[in-house]
């Protein structure tokens, strides 16, 4: 996909989820947020949902959380125009409760189509619920400030996952806040441990034909070498590491 196409991919997603109704958090909605920023980019940021501010403006992480995810960008030298935000729930749950596994169920569609458009080398999950989409059954407790492949039922099969808490628990615990910036410092790491993951081509998945059996099989069209799978990737932006 081009640049534009991404673009345009997006934006259909986006169109979609402002006129959705199929969880019950539209009717609470002033405006969906369906999420924003760079589609060329190689880092989408995933939080839970919209709160206040982000449901009056239509945008992601444009509050307090916002604002200290703003600063953690901030201390590993990245900016937010850089990444792609988004979150697991598009519109706003009342009163900030947490959101119901048949929300999250019926938004998910859209979070994975962000994610097949963008085809991200890294995704950094805010908190439980948007760890839970990539690495279900763990604790965020044991696996923040650490990666691992994506889940691939998140949408985003050839990404690694980083693991942090979301930002608006570090406004309610100065511990977590340090814990929070002290987690950010591997994330740039963690997308240069995924580059390399992504141009090493997917793991061997079928083991290679028997030799004495294969005279007798028919020919099967080689599969796509891993290099031309790299090469096709998307263009990688311009996120420093340090
Ligand atoms: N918290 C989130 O999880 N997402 C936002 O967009 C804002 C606050
Ligand atoms: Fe649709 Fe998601 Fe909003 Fe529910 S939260 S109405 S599924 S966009």
């Amino acid at each position: 996909m081009t640049s534009a196409e991404r673009r345009a991919a997006l934006d259909a997603v986006a169109a979609e989820v402002a006129a959705c109704k199929r969880c019950r958090l539209h009717e609470g909605r002033t405006n969906a947020v369906p999420g924003e920023g760079n589609a060329d980019t190689e880092v989408v940021f995933v939080g839970e949902g919209p709160g206040f501010h982000e449901d009056r403006l239509g945008r992601p992480f444009v509050g307090q959380a916002g604002a200290l995810l703003d600063k953690l960008l901030g201390s590993v030298c990245w900016k937010r125009d850089e990444v792609f935000i988004a979150n697991v729930v598009k519109c706003r749950p009342p009163d900030n409760r947490d959101p119901e596994p048949e929300e999250i169920a019926a938004c998910a569609p859209y979070l994975m189509r962000q994610l097949e458009i963008l085809d991200p080398a890294l995704v950094v999950t805010l908190g439980r619920f948007s760890m839970a989409r990539f690495n279900p059954g763990a604790k965020i407790s044991q696996v923040h400030g650490t990666s691992q492949p994506a889940h691939p039922g998140s949408g985003a099969p050839k990404a690694m996952a980083f693991f942090m808490y979301h930002p608006a628990a570090a406004l309610r615990s100065s511990q977590v806040e340090a814990q929070c910036y002290a987690d950010m410092k591997g994330v740039p790491e963690a997308l240069t441990a995924a580059r390399t993951m992504r141009a090493a081509g997917p793991p061997e998945m079928e083991a290679p034909a028997e030799p004495d059996t294969a005279a007798d099989t028919a020919p099967v069209e080689a599969a796509e070498p891993a290099a031309e799978e790299a090469a096709q990737s998307g263009p990688t932006s311009q996120l420093g590491l340090f």
